[in-house]
């Protein structure tokens, strides 16, 4: 029988009874169950508020329950809910146009798909059909999604120009925290990996790498700031070795860092940009892939071999352009800016200051890392159970944490106010304070 919406045990029963989680053994979860949200805040079935701290997964960056988004989502509903990829469609025409006025010069054309990982996906193919070539260079601290062998299992004709499971190369980026490069500035870490860069470049043979996919900041692996000077650098590695370089915005873009998309804040034009999440915070499931014009040229007069059945669907598309359109009139990406500048950057320095177990924080705008470590000297990073305990702690004090490893990463809503960002930033000093 379907469930009524009740209370907190009732909802967490019948879901694990019957709904198979991501990332997880399933045997011992019980996941919080969400009854309603506005804003930065979310609500359970017992009545008990959070202030999220992140995003859910660093993707409502608009908050919850935006009337004009919803209020499009429900028109596009009511006059044409779904429609084909290959149908021409006023959503989707004004979807792709209001990203590329956010996109760099020479974009003009956007792929849309369902979500973050088929954007990687699609951008690689790119990449692949418009070099000719086959390697895709990525880095160990990084996350680009979860699929892959969906097209490469596939029997017909499409999977014939896709058999790429291949060629994948890693690489270490900057990290001056933990530099892999034995640096002890970041100029001299961002310095010597780009030099490993090139190195692998080389070593790998540059006739047969299509692809430099990174992250603009990686986010999951600790939003580790890259400088701009690496950004250049593996802009021109890319651009010397006619390597396409892939700009992956999924969880920086559309705001989160104070502008609109992460890159800019290095000064480059990457070669294909993906987006996902905050393009129209996850209202509707959506991402897609923006790509410069020499790319898209290449399949004006050749066949380009990927499609998905929802690819620009109505409602996602009507949702990014509310959102889009509601980030622009209410200064949305600004606020991010001024938050990350005037609250959560000095109010998590001041707390590194006195907090020993702060190993580091870093960030920019509603896009902030804490590492937190057993020991200052050695960095040793704090251990899970010790990581699962400030997690309960966070929640019972009402704050939706998101933790990854050592790290407490302090992404909120771009539409958090000053005083809802204190009121986060405060909790979490108690309950490192009280540990
Ligand atoms: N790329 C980045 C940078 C991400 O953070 C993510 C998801 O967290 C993805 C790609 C994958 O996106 P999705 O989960 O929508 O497939």
């Amino acid at each position: 029988p379907f469930i009524q919406p009740s209370d907190n045990a009732t909802i967490t029963a019948a879901d694990t009874g019957h709904v198979f989680h991501s990332w997880s053994a399933q045997g011992a979860l019980a996941p919080l169950p969400i009854a309603s949200g506005s804003g930065v805040k979310v609500w359970d079935f017992d009545g008990k508020e959070y202030l999220d701290f992140s995003s859910q997964l660093v993707n409502v960056n608009i908050g919850y329950q935006h009337p004009a988004v919803v209020t499009a989502i429900q028109e596009q509903a009511a006059r044409l809910a779904t429609i084909g990829p290959a149908y021409a469609n006023d959503a989707r025409a004004k979807a792709a146009q209001k990203i590329l006025e956010h996109a760099p010069e020479g974009f003009h054309k956007i792929f849309f798909t369902n979500g973050g990982a088929d954007a990687i996906e699609n951008a690689i193919r790119m990449a692949r059909l418009h070099t000719g070539r086959d390697k895709v260079i990525s880095r160990y601290r990084s996350y680009h999604g979860n699929t892959g062998a969906a097209i490469v299992a596939t029997g017909d004709w499409r999977r014939i120009p896709n058999e790429y499971a291949t060629g994948h190369v890693h690489v270490f980026g900057p990290y001056p925290y933990r530099s892999n490069f034995w640096a002890t500035t970041p100029e001299e870490d961002s310095a010597r990996a780009l030099e490993h860069l090139e190195r692998t470049v080389v070593a790998e043979g540059p006739s047969s790498i299509a692809a430099i996919l990174l992250e603009a900041i990686p986010g999951t692996a600790g939003v580790i700031m890259p400088t701009a000077e690496y950004m250049q650098g593996a802009r021109e590695i890319a651009t010397r070795y006619g390597i396409m370089l892939i700009i992956d915005e999924v969880m920086a873009g559309f705001g989160r860092t104070g502008k609109w998309l992460a890159h800019e804040h290095f000064g480059i034009t990457p070669d294909l940009i993906t987006f996902a999440k905050g393009v129209n915070s996850g209202y509707v499931p959506a991402g897609g892939v923006m790509i410069s014009d020499p790319i898209a040229k290449t399949f004006d007069d050749r066949v380009f071999p990927g499609g998905l059945t929802y690819s620009g669907h109505p409602l996602a598309m009507a949702s990014i352009v509310a959102t889009i359109e509601a980030m622009e009139s209410e200064g949305i990406v600004e606020n991010a800016a001024t938050i990350g500048e005037t609250v959560i950057g000095p109010r998590l320095e001041a707390m590194a200051e006195r907090l020993d177990v702060i190993g580091e924080v870093r960030g920019v705008g509603v896009f902030w890392a804490m590492e937190l470590v057993a020991d200052p000297a050695t960095k040793e990073p704090l251990p899970a159970a010790e990581m699962g305990a400030i997690k309960k702690a966070l929640m019972d004090h009402g704050l939706l944490p998101f933790i990854a490893d050592n790290r407490i990463h302090v992404v909120p809503p771009c539409v958090i106010t000053a005083d809802e960002a204190e009121t986060g930033l405060a909790i979490i000093e108690k309950v490192l304070s009280e540990r």
